[in-house]
């Protein structure tokens, strides 16, 4: 099984002609509101896929936990280790201009109150896990408690997201490290020119292995054995939110089953491209049985 450890966020987005400077108040379009957080995203993306997955997770008792609670539930995630209560759940304010920039206020809310002791009360959503996927975006100390608590022969999967820096003793277990360019130059600090440099230097920081993705251009692997580069199929581009987290998922997923990590990635450079040809995160992420750009080729 995948446990995916995270966050879940209500994503609550309002359109607006131009984003309000300091003291200013602008109109902006009817509000619409989305299942998210990189976590929350990361589940449903994989139990889609088909695969069987876990959320261990934490939301608030209110309008918006329900909503991620509903969401986990009609993707087919296992949401018995998505606890209740403590805080408000997570949000992010999201205001979008015509061009498509935008501002983005989180709130972490409950995500933030999901601790180490949690982690230890989830023995068993950890034994049964083959792989674990992990981000960032919960409290550090939870995420060392879940690398401390990895069952042996279990695979940790790790997306450093929003970047921080990462105790020694975590990167020593990640199965891969996840990065794409901006998060490998923040784990690096000072980094190469080519995605190679940054593979191999960030091996030298003790993960076993290590995936860039590259947006348009797929990813790279490297492990010891070496690094190999995974184009993406070409695609016409409509919004690129979740693809990262559509990504993760279905290498985490794949890796579960016992594929190389150069396989893994290859299915899931497909993955991450279905989930840019459509709008939002959770929505554009593709269901089994659809075919994925670059099949067959
Ligand atoms: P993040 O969303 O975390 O910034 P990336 O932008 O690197 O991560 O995208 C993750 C994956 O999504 C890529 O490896 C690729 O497979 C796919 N992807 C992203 N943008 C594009 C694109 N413009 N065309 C095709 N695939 C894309």
């Amino acid at each position: 099984d995948l446990l995916v450890v995270g966050s879940a966020n209500a994503d609550l987005v309002i359109g607006v002609e131009r984003r309000p400077a300091a003291g200013e108040t602008v109109l902006g379009s009817d509000l619409t509101v989305h299942p998210g957080g990189k976590g929350a995203n990361q589940a449903v993306a994989a139990a889609r896929l088909g695969a069987r997955t876990a959320l261990l997770a934490r939301v608030g008792d209110d309008a918006h936990g329900r909503l991620l609670l509903d969401s986990q539930r009609a993707a087919g995630v296992d949401t018995d280790g998505v606890l209740v209560g403590g805080a408000p759940t997570g949000v992010a304010l999201i205001t979008v201009d015509p061009s498509g920039d935008n501002s983005i206020v989180v709130s972490p809310g409950a995500n933030g109150r999901l601790t180490p002791g949690d982690i230890r009360g989830a023995r068993e959503l950890l034994a049964r896990a083959r792989v674990v996927s992990l981000q960032l975006e919960i409290p550090l100390d939870t995420v060392a408690e879940v690398a401390r608590a990895l069952p042996s022969g279990t695979r940790l999967v790790l997306n450093p997201s929003p970047p921080a820096p990462l105790p020694e003793d975590v990167l020593a277990v990640c199965d891969p490290l996840v990065v794409n360019e901006h998060e490998a130059r923040y784990v690096l600090g000072e980094a190469g020119d080519r995605p190679e440099d940054w593979a191999r230097d960030l091996l030298a920081l003790g993960p076993r292995s290590v995936v860039v993705t590259l947006g348009a251009e797929g990813a790279l692997v490297a492990d010891a054995g070496g690094c190999v580069r995974l184009p993406s199929p070409e695609v016409d581009a409509v919004d690129t939110t979740g693809a990262g987290d559509a990504f993760t998922a279905a290498l985490a997923w794949r890796l579960g089953l016992g594929e190389t990590l150069a396989e893994a990635a290859g299915f899931a450079v497909r993955v991450g491209a279905a989930a840019v040809t459509g709008r939002g995160a959770q929505e554009s992420f593709p269901r089994a049985g659809d075919s994925l750009p670059g099949e067959g080729e």
